[in-house]
This record gives structure tokens, C-alpha cells and sequence, in this order.
């Protein structure tokens, strides 16, 4: 048995094809300056065609994105830089097509691959592939053709290009493994959108089996299982069935109400950390975004993003969106989350410290340029802007009045800015959840955030492994807290939604549901799920179970009462 990442769920049992590049080595030989010029032509030429019709035939297959990839490989095939590098090299050194090309292309590769940017090392990867191609047409090599295969496998390489991935036939390509490749790897990503299933970064698979053998691949939990027995396939067998029924079930589900049999109706929404996240989140289902996390705006970048930077992210997202509601929250930096170019003082209990909100009322500078950039995107959608980390009530007030003066310099600089937008904040802190009531009267609205919550609630670091067991979501005196919170809302008819990892958790939503949340916003892979979920509760008898719970003493008694409750 053997361990990877699992890239792109499903299982499957079938028989290995191994998939190996030809290996070859590129000596320096010389070579007739015409001759090999020609030849260079030639592959270049004979390369971009194989480039277009790997396209051609994975049009409808692949997403417009994904189907991009291959006009980044046509744009290094035609990029004038590498062909003059290439013929310079030729031309002066008098060195035959192929090493020059093998050359320039690993300058390349190396300059690419050395930069940090998470764009420049894809670059790197695409230069590769396309280089790789050329070189293989200069040197006679055959490479090997993934389409034509026509009998159920599994695919088993040291690493699969995106070609190699465009040209797999679902029908045939049953699934793959990999070597190396992490889950956000080209191959991994068109696994996903091929819907094949597939494991990476399963080191030593390769050695572990050879052509014929049988694989059961388990790409839910990255497990792979060279000639597994008899009555492992069998299991294999009904977890694949499993799976496969229970994926179409909630694909139905993707236009579906979030309702409960009643007709009691609740938003079901994702948390996002970057602009790209969006489209997730619709693939899905969801009905807006309930936590947008800007911090990671701050940490992918080297200083302090701009607000023109931070404007365009923002719009984005608000425009992907349109019209369905985008949470964003402001900048919550501090605890874990730091940025190498604003120092923040060393503290004994960074969690309980200069964080968040705080250091913004502090560094209203930085604070002011983010709200400044939120105005601005306001208008390309329905914008909610949410504080985290409020403890009292002044915080609050001091964080919406430089809303509404950034606002008021906006509108007096002739900038428009929506007449809609709300002004909400998290609950993570207990005294804000106790004084829900009266933080109503002024937010527009309340997301818990329950990972918080609970750490200090629980007064238990949500970092630290030997404390992780007071991480307890279901424990009575949270579930109080969140009562609190969303009745204090309800009092003053705002809305209040939640979006830590309890939102997500099957076993609370009916809990969450049957306590009023009107919000639940979940990593976008939980969407479907939640949403089976709220459509099998009935919203009364859901009542009478949070009812119950409240009255219970302990997390796990919370947890059977739900799972009598719901079957
Ligand atoms: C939370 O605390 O629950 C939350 C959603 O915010 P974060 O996990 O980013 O602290
Ligand atoms: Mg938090």
C-alpha cells in the first residue's frame, strides 16, 4: 500500500499502463549551419501543429482555462526570444538543432523555475513540455500517444504534462498516479475538471508495480493498492459505486433551493481566500461569498498592497459574483498570520494581542486604504464589509465611522460608491457574542466565527495539538453562544451568518439550522453536502433539536442527539 496527495476524487480498480517518457541524452555534436536550421524549423513547425490539434481534440472536454494552457505552449512556440537564441547559437557556434534547442530550453527553464511567482514556475512547466516535444521531432523519438489506448487503465508516470493530461479518454483513462506534483499541479487541476480520478506525489509507485498488475486507487484519501486481494476489490467495488451515486445526487442539487422541507429558507455560501476562489464557489452552488479573506492579499505580496491592487481584487470577486452578496472581511493580520514587511512586537499570547481590527484602529493608515479601495468596488455588486476581531462596542463604531468618512472623501472626489453596501462584523470573541444584542442595534449584520470562538471560549490556543480536544463545535456552551448571537441579531431583524469550519460541519448544520442561523458559509467543496442536508431537515423539528441540545451538558451528547435525530 502506498500513500499520495489525492488530487481528484473518486475510486477505481483496473490494470496499470505505465506511462514513461523516452529518455534520451542530447550530446554537443555539430551539425551543417543550414541543415540545422532547417531542422529547427521544421520540429518547431511540426510541434505547434501537434500543439493545435491536442487543443482541437480537447475542446469541449476542458474548460475554456484550462483549454489556455495550450495557447501559453503555442506562445513558447512562437516566442521570438527562444527562436533567436536558438538560431544564434546555431549560427555561431555551428552546433547541431537539437543541442541548441536542449540549451536555450534549460536557460530557460532555470531562469523560470528560479523565480518565486507561482505564474513564472507554471511558465517553467510549460516551456518544458513544449521544448521536450521539439526536441523529441529533432531527434526521431516518438512520443508516446495517451489517446490511442483503448482498454480500461490506470495511468502510472513519474509526472503527466498537461498534454499528456488533454489527451486521456475518460472512457479508457479510469485513472492516474503520479510520482511527484502537488494538488494544485497542472495535471492535478485537469484531473479535476476531466472528473478523473487521480493521486499525486506517491513517491516510489513506479518501482511498486508493473504493466498488468492490478491497482485499486482510492483518490478520497490517497491510497493505492498494488494487486490488492480479492476481497479488498470487492470494496473497492462498492465505495467506487458509492461514490459515483452519491456525486451525481449532488450535482442535482447545484440549482437547487437551500430550503428545508418546510419551506424555511437559508443561504448557503463559500469562504474564499483569493479572487481565483470565486468561480469555485459557483461551480458549487453557492449563493454568494459569506468570508472573503483579505489577508492573503497582504501575505502573497512584498509591501503593503496598493489600493488600485486592492480595488481590482476586490471587483473581481464582487463582479464574479453579481449579483449574489460578497462578505469581505478587512484585514485581519496577527495570531499566526504574520507579514515579513510589517513587524508587529513579539507577544506572549499573539492570539489575545495586537491583531486584526486592533492593529487596524491603530495603523488607521493601512486600514483606511483598504476600506477606500472596498468603496470603490462597491459598485460592482453587493458588498458587505465585515470587521473581525470586534470585542466592544467602541471598536466597532470607530472601524464604521472611517467607513463613512472615507466615504463622504469619496463622494466629495466625485468617486461613486454604492448606496447599499452593508457594514457587518465577526463574532469570534465571547463578550461580542454575550452583548449580541446590543452590537445589533448598530452592525448590519453577524458572522460567527466560530474557530475563534471556541479557542477563546475554550481558553485553548486553536494551534496547539495537546489542547485540540477543547476544539468542541457541539459543546453546549458554544452552541448558548451562538444562540446568543443570532437571537440578538433577530431582535433588531439584521441577519447573522457564520462562517468557521462549524458552518460546514454536517453534524451541526441542523443544530445551526434549528438555532435560526440565517447564513452558512463553508469552504466551496461543503456546499453540495450542506445543502442535501437543510433539504432533508424540517425546520420545526430542527427547533426542537437545538432546543434540546441546550439543554445537554456535553459536546458528544450533542453529537448522538443529532445523529438519533437525523438519519
Ligand atoms: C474564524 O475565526 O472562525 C474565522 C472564520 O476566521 P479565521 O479562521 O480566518 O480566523
Ligand atoms: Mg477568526
Amino acid at each position: 500500500m502506498l500513500k499520495g496527495i489525492a488530487a481528484s476524487s473518486g475510486v477505481v480498480v483496473a490494470k496499470v499502463f505505465k506511462y514513461e517518457h523516452p529518455v534520451f541524452t542530447i550530446e554537443k555534436q555539430e551539425e551543417p549551419k543550414e541543415v540545422a536550421l532547417e531542422k529547427f524549423h521544421n520540429a518547431l513547425e511540426r510541434s505547434k501543429e501537434d500543439i493545435t490539434k491536442i487543443k482541437e481534440k480537447a475542446a469541449g472536454r476542458l474548460s475554456p482555462e484550462e483549454l489556455a494552457i495550450f495557447d501559453a505552449h503555442l506562445m513558447v512556440a512562437e516566442d521570438p526570444e527562444f527562436a533567436d537564441q536558438v538560431e544564434a547559437m546555431i549560427n555561431n557556434d555551428g552546433v547541431s538543432a537539437a543541442y541548441a534547442v536542449d540549451q536555450v530550453a534549460n536557460q530557460f527553464v532555470t531562469m523560470f523555475e528560479s523565480l518565486e511567482d507561482p505564474y513564472f514556475k507554471e511558465r517553467a512547466a510549460d516551456i518544458k513540455d513544449v521544448t521536450y516535444r521539439i526536441k523529441c521531432h529533432l531527434m526521431g523519438v516518438k512520443i508516446p500517444d495517451l489517446s490511442l489506448i483503448n482498454e480500461e487503465v490506470i495511468i502510472v508516470a513519474n509526472d503527466l504534462t498537461p498534454s499528456d493530461t488533454a489527451q486521456l479518454d475518460k472512457q479508457f483513462a479510469k485513472g492516474f498516479v503520479t510520482e511527484v506534483g502537488g494538488r494544485t499541479s497542472h495535471s492535478a487541476i485537469m484531473a479535476r475538471s476531466l472528473e478523473i480520478p487521480a493521486i499525486v506525489g506517491c513517491t516510489g509507485i513506479l518501482k511498486a508495480c508493473q504493466n498488468d498488475d492490478c491497482l485499486a486507487l482510492n483518490a478520497l484519501d490517497g491510497t493505492v493498492i498494488v494487486n490488492p486481494a480479492e476481497d479488498v476489490i470487492k470494496d473497492y467495488a462498492e465505495k467506487a459505486a458509492k461514490y459515483a451515486e452519491e456525486k451525481e445526487e449532488l450535482k442535482k442539487l447545484k440549482n437547487a433551493a437551500s430550503v428545508s422541507v418546510d419551506g424555511h429558507h437559508v443561504e448557503l455560501v463559500g469562504n474564499i481566500g483569493t479572487p481565483k476562489d470565486a468561480q469555485g464557489v459557483l461551480d458549487n452552488g453557492g449563493e454568494g461569498v459569506g468570508l472573503y479573506r483579505t489577508e492573503f492579499l497582504y501575505m502573497n505580496s512584498n509591501e503593503l498592497p496598493t489600493e488600485e491592487e486592492q480595488f481590482e481584487a476586490y471587483k473581481a470577486v464582487l463582479e464574479a459574483m453579481n449579483p449574489r452578496p460578497v462578505v469581505v472581511r478587512t484585514l485581519d493580520i496577527g495570531g499566526d498570520k504574520k507579514l515579513p514587511y510589517l513587524p508587529i512586537p513579539e507577544e506572549m499570547n499573539p492570539f489575545l494581542g495586537y491583531r486584526a481590527i486592533r492593529l487596524c484602529l491603530d495603523r488607521t493608515d493601512i486600514f483606511r486604504t483598504q476600506v477606500r479601495a472596498l468603496l470603490r468596488a462597491s459598485v460592482y455588486g453587493d458588498l458587505r464589509i465585515m470587521f473581525p476581531m470586534i470585542a466592544t462596542i467602541n471598536e466597532f463604531r470607530a472601524a464604521k465611522a472611517i467607513v463613512k468618512e472615507e466615504e463622504a472623501n469619496l463622494r466629495a472626489e466625485g468617486v461613486a460608491v454604492s448606496d447599499n453596501y452593508q457594514v457587518g462584523m465577526m463574532v469570534e470573541i465571547p463578550a461580542a457574542a454575550i452583548l449580541a444584542d446590543q452590537f445589533a442595534k448598530e452592525a448590519d449584520f453577524f458572522s460567527i466565527g466560530t474557530n475563534d470562538l471556541i479557542q477563546y471560549s475554550m481558553a485553548a490556543d486553536r494551534m496547539s495539538k495537546p489542547v485540540s480536544y477543547l476544539y468542541q463545535p457541539l459543546n453546549p456552551s458554544i452552541l448558548r453562544l451562538v444562540k446568543l448571537t443570532i437571537d440578538g441579531a433577530h431582535k433588531e431583524g439584521k441577519w447573522c451568518g457564520m462562517c468557521g469550519e462549524m458552518a460546514g460541519d454536517e453534524i451541526a448544520v441542523p443544530v445551526l439550522l434549528g438555532l435560526g442561523l440565517d447564513e452558512f458559509s463553508m469552504s466551496a467543496t461543503s456546499i453540495l453536502k450542506a445543502r442535501r442536508m437543510v433539504r432533508k431537515l424540517n425546520y420545526e423539528d430542527a427547533k426542537k433539536l437545538a432546543d434540546e441540545a441546550l439543554t445537554l451538558c456535553r459536546a458528544e451528547e450533542v453529537e448522538e442527539l443529532v445523529k438519533k435525530t437525523v438519519k
